[in-house]
């Protein structure tokens, strides 16, 4: 059966089709992995009354081989039409020619924000001194900002018309200079604003930071930090700014609050306990995301999602890593975890916070994959042994 919408919300019913993608190189391995923890956890949570019925769909290499593109119609019509996948990692095709998966999925469901949950579970190799002080949610708008690919080389047409309409605007621009251009509207930074501020709200999280370069790009940055606020205070006394916290009761309020984006890096390395959701524009979201992955033990094990209206497709973070393609090494986490992001989106939270507790027994038991494993200096499982190990976890719980 396939999830609907209803009131502007998602139905989801007790027996739901979930499109996936499998992925290339290490994709078949930790997407075996993460379908076999996640159904152990839906036989436990709800004993047979709620599952999941895995629909596979044809990407990257596979689809490569038998249709000649990365993605075919059928994916993207069948992605949309069941609204919510799970997608494994896809070699980038050597050679160009083929349309973006991840731009062509993300403009068809108008997925506008990439959420990226940052937390330190013990055991991980972590860089921070107190690293279970990182638990951060990160908002990164995902379809603006320089990444909308308005883009001219140096000496092109295109960029010399640029350069002469500067001129006649009064601003002089060195003759032979690249042109990108950086848009950010008030709609994209009002959306992915509610989105963040909601999201706090139903989380029970503290503070929505808004990470910006506003002093520098004032009508680009400067504006995502004003319309954000403005977006702030239409929850009227819900939210309430840093600077009037003092004396206030918070009890089911949040803060809202702004740092500029190279004091935020700072502030996430020293700082990590003040922080909780961060709203950011797409290129600061990119930077942020990946140095807070690497505080909580790297890409291997941070989710993501991307988001938009009653859509969303869920996938790791990392690449297809195709040296250990088949070998049944890689690890599972950071696509698990992406499936534990998924169930909550549904709102089947028994099995999510069971695996996620699962996941924790078992890092502490050190019973972990090769690349936690050589940080650890214990011995490695196999993907399909780690597996085994979190199912065996999710028992004893
Ligand atoms: P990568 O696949 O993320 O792998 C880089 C390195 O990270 C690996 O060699 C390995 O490090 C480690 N690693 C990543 N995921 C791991 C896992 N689950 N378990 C264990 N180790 C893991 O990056 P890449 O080699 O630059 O990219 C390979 C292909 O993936 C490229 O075609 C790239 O375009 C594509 N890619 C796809 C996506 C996506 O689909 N979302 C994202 C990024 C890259 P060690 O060698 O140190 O063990």
């Amino acid at each position: 059966m396939k999830i609907s919408v209803e009131n502007n919300g998602l139905k989801v019913p007790n027996i739901v089709d979930i499109p996936y993608i499998e992925g290339d190189g290490i994709g078949p391995d930790i997407s075996k992995a993460t379908k076999r923890v996640v159904d152990e956890a839906l036989g436990i949570s709800y004993g047979g009354d709620r599952k999941i019925n895995w629909m596979e769909l044809m990407a990257g290499e596979k689809a490569i081989s038998k249709f000649n593109t990365p993605l075919p119609d059928e994916t993207v019509k069948k992605m949309t039409e069941y609204r919510i996948s799970l997608k494994g990692p896809l070699t980038t095709p050597v050679g160009g020619g083929f349309r973006s998966i991840n731009v062509t999925l993300r403009q068809i469901m108008d997925l506008y924000a990439n959420v990226r949950p940052v937390k330190y579970y013990p055991g991980l190799p972590s860089p921070l001194k107190s690293p279970e002080k990182v638990d951060m949610v990160v908002f990164r708008e995902n379809t603006e900002d320089v990444y909308m690919g308005i883009e001219f080389p140096a000496n092109s047409k295109e960029a010399e018309q640029v350069i002469e309409l500067m001129s006649k605007l009064g601003y002089n621009i060195r003759k032979g200079s690249g042109i990108g251009i950086k848009p950010i509207s008030k709609f994209g930074t009002s959306r992915i604003s509610k989105m963040a501020i909601e999201y706090a709200f139903a989380n029970g999280r503290k503070s929505v930071t808004i990470m910006h370069k506003g002093n520098i790009m004032k009508y680009t940055e400067g504006a995502f930090k004003e319309w954000a606020y403005e977006t702030a205070r239409t929850y009227g006394d819900k939210v309430v700014n840093e600077t009037e916290v003092s004396g206030k009761n918070m009890d089911g309020k949040i803060v809202i609050k702004d740092r500029i984006a190279d004091n935020m890096f700072q502030q996430i390395l020293l700082r990590p306990d003040e922080y909780d959701i961060i709203l950011c524009p797409n290129l600061n979201g990119d930077y942020i995301s990946d140095a807070l992955a690497a505080q909580i033990g790297g890409i291997g094990v941070a989710p993501s999602g991307n988001i938009g209206d009653n859509y969303a497709v869920f996938e790791a973070v990392h690449g297809s890593a195709p040296k250990y393609a088949n070998l049944d090494v890689a690890d599972p986490s950071s696509l698990l975890l992406s499936a534990v992001m998924m169930l909550r989106y549904i709102r089947w939270n028994e099995p999510a916070n069971l695996i996620e507790k699962a996941f924790v027994n078992t890092l502490r038991d050190k019973q972990v994959p090769q690349d936690l494993a050589r940080h650890l200096g214990v011995k490695s499982l196999k993907t399909s042994e780690f597996a085994e190990s979190i199912v065996q976890h999710m028992s004893k719980n």
